[in-house]
């Protein structure tokens, strides 16, 4: 077992960090689904919709804390880039009146600070995402454990400090984005056979020569460039001929 895994084996100190970490932050837990209902109109918990980079599976009450969402947003995204599948999601708020016979008094679900995410299948997949979160823990902003039955991660995000950890991480990190494989813009086309991009932020060399067809190398010459830096809004031209 290595040593992301490792940090992600569950124990009764790690329940109780969570469950502490809630009553800190001192969230609601919601005791039925009428309360998590409430909660939701009242804009304290949100919405998880699925988008292009996860979805669900089975989850009967998809709502969880704001930061919560913003973490499964984040996470998905660079899932997706990694591991070329969506992210899913198995669990959200669980309210106590629906807690599962083998969870713990002290789960975290009713707060909506935790989401459950399906084991991936594959092995590079499964590697990145134990790697990831055990760092996102190792920064103090979450508490992660994984799970047997049904194989899962259960993630309980604490709202200040994974707030705190986003705007320090700002652009570093890229957020969920609907159109990051959408067609590529094409601002002009040239007579000459050549077209525009205009580069976008959390775009490579690379990701744009796959998306047009062509080769890094020769993007470059096309932009008399000589080394592989981009900044997003610099104009680029895309060299009709492979
Ligand atoms: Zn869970």
């Amino acid at each position: 077992m290595d040593a992301a895994a490792q940090s992600l084996r569950g124990s009764p100190a790690s329940i109780e960090r969570m469950y502490r970490q809630a009553r800190a932050d001192d969230l609601a837990f919601y005791e039925t689904s009428g309360g998590v209902r409430n909660a939701v109109e009242a804009g304290r918990l949100v919405a998880l919709t699925g988008n292009a980079d996860y979805r669900l599976k089975d989850v009967s009450q998809p709502y969880v804390l704001p930061a919560t969402r913003t973490f499964v947003q984040r996470i998905a995204a660079q899932y997706r880039e990694q591991c070329g599948e969506k992210l899913v999601i198995t669990s959200g708020t669980r309210p106590q009146s629906m807690r599962l016979a083998n969870s713990t008094s002290k789960t975290v679900h009713p707060t909506g600070m935790a989401v459950d995410l399906r084991r991936p299948t594959g092995s590079g997949c499964l590697a990145w995402l134990r790697r990831t979160l055990s760092s996102l823990e190792e920064e103090g902003v979450l508490e992660a454990t994984e799970e047997r039955n049904p194989p899962h991660f259960h993630v309980a995000v604490f709202p200040d400090r994974y707030s705190r950890y986003v705007s320090r991480a700002g652009s570093n990190v890229r957020l969920a984005s609907a159109t990051k494989e959408a067609p590529v813009r094409r601002v002009s086309t040239r007579a000459s056979g050549s077209a525009t991009y205009k580069v976008r932020r959390g775009d490579s060399l690379w990701t744009i020569a796959r998306r047009q067809n062509v080769s890094v190398e020769v993007l470059r010459k096309a932009n008399a460039l000589r080394s592989s830096n981009i900044v997003a809004g610099q104009l680029l031209a895309i060299p009709s001929g492979r």
